[in-house]
């Protein structure tokens, strides 16, 4: 299998090389030149199966010869030992034919441990191979910082270092950042927002000097190895109801479009899913895309739902590639007028493939605490608002199909939206009750390129 870049100038590269790689040097994103299907036959085969051999089985194809079959399966393994079920994604059910999904088992408590538990593993199998070693530097605005810290700390050959806004995180998310002990992790608090810090690291990564000499490497949402991992919940929770026998909807919250288009690829690979709902808060961009065939910026207001909160979405260029027929040039084109005009028009022909996958809805903040409220009164299930927004549009989907509703987070990680809307403050799982006790460490930083390459310098371990 090779990886071939969204925009069509960049080189071709194994899933290793686009997993190390992250971004293509043409601006694009890297997907794999085809998808591997699978048959009624093997699909069916998956039932009762434990996560870890689904996760093995939908991957593998993905990786061609990576890693053999004995260690992949042994990263698979480590990967997911840390979730706090053993499921690992169980399902529960809300409604007559309306499920919900739990994500939040892992470590950091919310779906992001999926993907990045295991990219931590393949980081690592991967560099002690090669002799190389590399530096992490992400920004977050929360739960993907929470979670790469959690998935690289004490790895051996990497440093891994988070910008976060000074002062804007939740308790908790912050202090998943700072009470990590090993010396390879680095919180950094910045003076400034979330899109501070964003530029802060899109800086060191044009800094070309910068980004060789200290071996700078990224795993947000664009890394393809991401998408990979999150295909495979799909896959366990419809196989549960019934797959290949019967069909399964799924909706998802969304921001960047990444675990929904891991979903698009499980589609593809053969899964039988009838609808694939984005659900958006009032930062709407996605739904209003696909309602209107044009994707027009506006700005970002806060909600309770802040992992949603974005302007643009970055794997959207993902699926957009495969509506114009993988033409990359036609994908450039339309980026570039996103970033110089704020918006463009998706082609009819696109749009109308793009329709046939995708259904969408969206919540308001009203409405996001309302079925937090209304959930907790009918099911006894204490929902994150991120999950909410999922729940709230599903609702006007759900039929004859069984639909899945992904949660992505633990309500215990937004404790005040939930409080507000159920009066709960809702606790921590046991497995991390003390988080409020551990010691933090973190180093506040001044929003400033030179002093920020400095200090990383100074500070890499290996
Ligand atoms: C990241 C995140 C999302 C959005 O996921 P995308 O892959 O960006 O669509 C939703 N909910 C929570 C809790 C998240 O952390």
């Amino acid at each position: 299998m090779r990886y071939i870049s969204t925009r069509g100038r960049a080189p071709v590269l194994s899933f290793e090389e686009a997993m190390l790689t992250g971004l293509a040097r043409d601006g694009g994103l890297y997907v794999p030149d085809h998808v591997p299907s699978m048959t009624a036959v093997q699909i069916a085969a998956l039932a009762g199966l434990t996560y870890e051999e689904v996760a093995f089985r939908v991957m593998k194809p993905y990786l061609s010869d990576t890693f053999d079959d004995a260690t992949f399966r042994q990263l698979i393994s480590k990967a997911y030992s840390g979730f706090g079920h053993k499921a690992r994604a169980p399902l529960v059910q809300l409604a007559p034919n309306h499920f919900l999904l739990e994500l939040f088992h892992g470590p950091t408590l919310a779906f992001k441990d999926f993907a990045m538990q295991l990219i931590g593993q393949m980081f690592q199998a991967s560099l002690s191979r090669s002799g190389k070693r590399i530096t992490i530097v992400g920004a977050t605005s929360g739960d993907t910082g929470s979670a790469a810290i959690e998935a690289f700390r004490g790895l051996t050959n990497v440093d891994v270092f988070i910008l976060y806004p000074h002062g804007r995180v939740s308790e908790v998310q912050r202090r998943q950042m700072t009470t990590p002990t090993e010396a390879n992790v680095h919180a950094l608090a910045l003076d400034g927002d979330f899109d501070d810090c964003q530029a802060a690291v899109k800086d060191m990564f044009n800094d070309l000097a910068f980004r060789d000499s200290v071996g700078l490497a990224g795993v947000n949402s664009i890394n393809w190895a991401r998408v990979l991992a999150q295909v495979v919940y799909y896959f366990t929770a419809a196989v549960s109801l019934g797959a290949p026998y019967r069909q399964v909807s799924f909706t998802v919250p969304t921001g960047n479009f990444g675990d929904i288009f891991a979903g698009y690829i499980a589609k593809r690979m053969g899964l039988p899913i009838a609808q694939l709902v984005v659900a958006t808060n009032q930062n709407d961009i996605l739904h209003r895309t696909l309602q209107t065939g044009q994707q027009i910026k506006e700005g970002v207001t806060p909600s309770i739902s802040p992992s949603m909160d974005i302007q643009v979405s970055s794997n959207f260029e993902r699926v957009l590639f495969d509506a114009y027929d993988r033409d990359g040039l036609v994908v450039a084109k339309q980026m570039a007028e996103l970033k110089e005009r704020d918006g463009f028009a998706i082609g009819q022909g696109a749009w109308e493939l793009l329709r046939d996958h995708f259904d969408s809805g969206r919540a308001s903040e009203a409405d996001t605490s309302a079925t937090i409220t209304r959930t907790l009164a009918t099911t006894g299930e204490l929902l994150c608002p991120h999950s909410a927004v999922g729940v709230h549009v599903a609702e006007h989907f759900t039929g004859p199909i069984p639909m899945v509703t992904l949660a992505t987070a633990h309500p215990a990680k937004f404790p005040d939206a939930v409080e507000a809307a159920t009066g709960i403050r809702p606790p921590l799982p046991s497995r991390m009750a003390d988080l409020y006790e551990r010691p933090e460490r973190v180093t506040q930083v001044p929003n400033d390129l030179a002093a920020l390459q400095a200090l990383i310098r100074e500070r890499i371990t290996t």
